[in-house]
């Protein structure tokens, strides 16, 4: 497993993040947003679906619910140095990686021009023996990953798109993070404070936000030899050249 040097870190000028819900991004990848963006990168969040099955609170109308969550993550985004936030809208638990999902994001790859885009695995049905893998975080994978190959680079998908300005682009570097095997790590151990504010802005998500804390810190942490603890965001990488 390659442990990240800050040149690969420093080597993004543009990283777009695709997440299924408002929260994900934080918890996937609030460390690896933050130092890339203090590095000089411009980040752009798209969250797909509008999280409004996130509640258990019944008094709360779905509208209330899903302005609170943009609040919620705008809030967090800014904290690590996001420039913009895309919310596409789709219905929370019943994300459908489809034709019209692809062209909505295909659009968003070839203007915005990343040559990084952090997702979500598709692969992960089940971690464990206590954890089923929410539907809508694989198929935010897939329809991330079926819009980045063969779709956005290539001039004969969606030429309606290119005629409205939007050439194709493809991307230099794809990370996945809830990968069963992860090739790259980051040392997020400086910016573990950080992550865990960002996390806790999605105040909406969470009942106890002290037992969160803590469960995030022995959970995430892991000892060195030296017996610190340290905190790491884990991807699989795959490099496509220039
Ligand atoms: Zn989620």
């Amino acid at each position: 497993m390659t442990e990240a040097h800050n040149d690969i870190l420093n080597s993004f000028r543009t990283v777009l993040v695709i997440m299924a819900h408002p929260d994900d991004a934080e918890f996937c990848c609030a460390g690896s947003v933050k130092k890339m963006s203090d590095a000089g990168a411009e980040i752009t969040y798209i969250v797909l679906t509008n999280g409004d099955k996130g509640n258990h609170n019944l008094s709360i109308t779905v509208p209330e619910l899903v302005k609170t969550r943009m609040e919620e993550q705008r809030k967090a985004a800014a904290m690590l140095g996001v420039k913009e936030v895309i919310f596409m809208g789709e219905e929370d638990g019943f994300l459908e990686p489809n034709r019209e999902l692809r062209r909505r994001l295909v659009r968003h790859i070839r203007r915005i021009k990343p040559d990084l885009i952090i997702c979500q695995t598709p692969e992960l049905y089940f971690r464990g023996d206590n954890y089923i893998n929410h539907p809508d975080h694989r198929n935010a994978g897939l329809a991330t990953i079926e819009a980045i190959f063969p779709a956005a680079g290539n001039p004969m998908f969606f030429p309606d798109l290119i005629a409205e300005g939007y050439p194709p682009h493809s991307i230099r570097e794809l990370w996945m993070c809830m990968t069963p095997e992860p090739n790259l790590r980051i040392d997020i151990t400086d910016l573990i404070d950080l992550k865990i504010e960002a996390v806790k802005q999605h105040v909406s998500q969470f009942d106890d936000l002290d037992r969160l804390e803590r469960w995030i810190r022995e959970r995430w942490g892991e000892e060195d030899e030296a017996g610190r603890r340290r905190y790491f965001e884990s991807f699989k990488r795959m490099s496509f050249g220039d």
